[in-house]
Parts: C-alpha cells; structure tokens; sequence
C-alpha cells in the first residue's frame, strides 16, 4: 500500500492531551472520574427545551457568520450589567465553538511568524501548540508553588520588542487562583504604552468563591481596548458537549478575528445559539452558579479535611490542587496513575502545564460531580 512520505509535522512534540490519556485510563480502570473538567450531572431541562423548540421552529441551516445576533445582543447586555463595558453586538462579538475555538482564532488573527506570546504557566494546554503552529514563539512566566500569584515586576520582564500578545485565564485552571483588581491594575500599568494583545481566557468566570468578584479584562478600560475576552457556555451551563463560546473584542480586533473564523468555521450551531439567547436572558442561570459549586468545594473539601492531603480552597474554577507531599514525594504522573489503577480514583497531574514539568505535588481534582461521587472519592483519599 502506497503510504505517503515526507511529512514534516508543525506540531513535532505534541502528543495526545493529558485529558483523553487519563480519561481513557481512568475508563480502562473503572475509576471515579475527577480528571477532565465536565459536570457528571445534567443540565437544566429548559434548556433542552429551548433546543427542541428552536429546532421545530425551523431554525436548522446556516446561522450568521458572527452568530445569531439575539444571542450576541443578551451577551453585550450581560456584560454590561455585569462589567460596565459595552461591546457592540454586531462589531464586537462573536460566538464560537466553545472557548477552545476563540483562543485559537484570536492567536491564529494576530500572531505571525517569529511573534512571541507570554504564557503564564502553569497553563491550560491549548495555548501553546496554537501559538506554535502559527510560528510563534512561547515566553513562558512560570508562577511560584504553593501560591500560583504572578510577580508583576517579574512579569515584566518577560515583555521584548517581539511581544505580540500576552495570555491570562482567571479564575486559573489548574490553581484555582483568581486575579484581584490589584493585579488587573497592574496588568493594564505594564501594557499601557505597547501594543500587545491581552487573550483573557475567561471561561470560569462565573465559578468564582468566598464572595470575590470576577475581575474581566473588561472592567478595566485600558485593558478593554486591547483584549480578546473568551467565554464558555460549556461551563456555565453544564454543556461541555455543547462546545459553545464566544468572544469580545474591541472592533479593530474584532475585524480580524472574523476573516479567520468565517474560513475555519463559518458559524457555528444554529438552533443551540437561539435557545442560549432565551436562557442567558435570566440572570438566575449564571449568577446562581457560584454558590452552587461553592457548595460542592465545601462538601469535597470537608471530607477529606482529616485526609492526609493538604490544600488552600480554591478561590474559582470546578478543581481543586491537593498537595500529597505528606505521603509521597513521587512524580505526580507516577502518583496520580497509581492513584487510578490501584485505588480508582483519577486526576490530573499538573505538571505537564508547568515548565520543565515542575513536580509541585500537587494533584487537580475536579468537583463539578454529584455529592455522591465526591463522596467516594474523598472515601479513598482519605484511606491514602
Ligand atoms: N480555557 C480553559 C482554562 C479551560 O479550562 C477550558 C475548558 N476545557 C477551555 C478554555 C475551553 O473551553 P471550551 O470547552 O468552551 O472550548
Ligand atoms: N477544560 C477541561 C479541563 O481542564 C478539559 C477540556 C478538554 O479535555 N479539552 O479539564
């Protein structure tokens, strides 16, 4: 059989993500899943409802490339309310296919060859082979164990003359951390007098603990106009299956964005976008959810407080690190695997998103799962 030779990979030391190989080991195993970040419960019946209903009305072939423009009028009034920012609808925002989608066409627009992007590591994994296969270059800001705080001093010196863009994620998937408004401000301080791109990779900005308030990008007026706001309705509405997103832009950013993703997607699910549009009308579906995974941390958290593993309660995001220095000082690859097939039980380890694969001893559990298998897992950690 004729099989093709030369094939020269853009993306030479990309393997297989760290998600599917545990996922599939944890399957192989049996294992309670707290690996992969998605909801073991379903999402509101109204939702599929509004899906149905949308279908049955007729609205099953192509949407508008930018998305269905009721949708991306209820996200500007969201914003809005929630930010004090205005995108305008049909200039500044577009619906995607989930955040992944946005992430990669905002790189994708912006960054050419040679462009060096700041990445603050630990990172979630699909910022970098993006920025790769563009021909970019990663500049990586390691954070500190145990706080995952960012240095701004250090930062910045991070930033060249090549710097085309600069990638954050809060509420910070895997620490847990927010950013305060503190950090915002400086943020905006750095950046003020370039040109660089802000990616603010936002997709959890509704699962955020304790009473904190989430600081977007854009709230902070020159952060706004430089910024790429990334969003997810997989996380906020329990539909990571969905895989539906969106971005804000300013609209010379905005622009740009679009060439690309009328070629990589064109538009993206059409009766899916016109429920969302009714559902995001009703505050209640995303302002409850803070209190709803705050009580899921508590739970998780209060039965493993006598287990041997130690932890800071996260401040965002469905995960929560747990340090097990106290019972290994192995790899977290090696303790996490064992942790599968020898007590069924599955996480993830951080290292591969921190440079070098710093081992910080740390696993990411993912409590975004019905009391009842938290409950068991907290079971088995606390037999460790
Ligand atoms: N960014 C972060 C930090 C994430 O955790 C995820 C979730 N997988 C994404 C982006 C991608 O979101 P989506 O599933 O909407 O593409
Ligand atoms: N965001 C999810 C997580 O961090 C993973 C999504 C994926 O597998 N790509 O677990």
């Amino acid at each position: 059989m004729t099989k093709i030779k030369g094939v020269i990979s853009k993306l030479p030391n990309i393997k297989t993500t760290i998600f599917t190989t545990v996922g599939n080991l944890a399957r192989q195993h049996n294992a309670i899943d707290l690996s992969q970040g998605f909801p073991n419960f379903e999402p509101d019946p109204e939702l599929y409802k509004l899906t149905s209903q949308a279908m049955k009305a007729g609205h099953n072939q192509y949407a508008a490339m930018k998305g269905y423009y009721g949708l991306r009028e209820v996200i500007s009034e969201k914003i809005t309310k929630l930010h004090r920012h205005t995108y305008h609808p049909e200039k500044e925002i577009t619906i995607t296919v989930g955040a992944t989608q946005a992430i990669y066409t905002a790189i994708t627009a912006f960054v050419h060859a040679g462009d060096e992007v700041i990445v603050i590591k630990p990172a979630y994994d699909c910022y970098e082979p993006a920025i790769e296969v563009n021909g970019g270059i990663s500049i990586y800001y390691q954070l500190s164990n145990p706080d995952y705080t960012v240095n701004w001093d250090d930062f910045k010196t991070k930033i060249t003359s090549k710097t085309k863009m600069v990638i954050i994620n809060t509420p910070h998937n895997p620490s847990g951390r927010i950013f305060t408004k503190e950090d915002m401000l400086q943020l905006q301080e750095i950046l003020r007098s370039t040109n660089i791109i802000l990616l603010s990779d936002e997709v959890y900005e509704h699962i955020i603990f304790d009473d904190a308030e989430h600081q977007s990008a854009s709230r902070f007026e020159d952060l706004a106009a430089r910024s790429f706001v990334c969003a997810s309705f997989g996380k906020t509405f329990h539909v990571t299956g969905w895989k539906m997103g969106y971005c804000a832009a300013p609209e010379v950013l905005m622009r740009e964005f679009q060439k690309v993703h009328q070629f990589a997607v064109f538009c993206v699910d059409h009766p899916v976008q016109r429920a969302l549009a009714k559902y995001l009308q009703h505050e209640e579906h995303y302002l409850a959810l803070n209190e709803f995974y705050q009580k899921k941390r508590d739970f998780f958290l209060d039965q493993i407080k006598n287990s041997c593993f130690s932890f800071k309660p996260s401040e965002g995001t469905y995960f929560q690190l747990l340090d097990y220095s106290e019972i290994t000082k192995d790899g977290d690859e090696d303790f996490a695997k064992r942790l599968i097939i020898d007590h069924k039980l599955a996480s993830i380890a951080i290292s591969s998103f921190n440079v070098e694969n710093r081992n910080d001893h740390k696993l990411r559990f993912c409590f975004a799962k019905k009391e009842e298998t938290l409950f068991k897992a907290a079971e088995i950690l606390n037999k460790l």
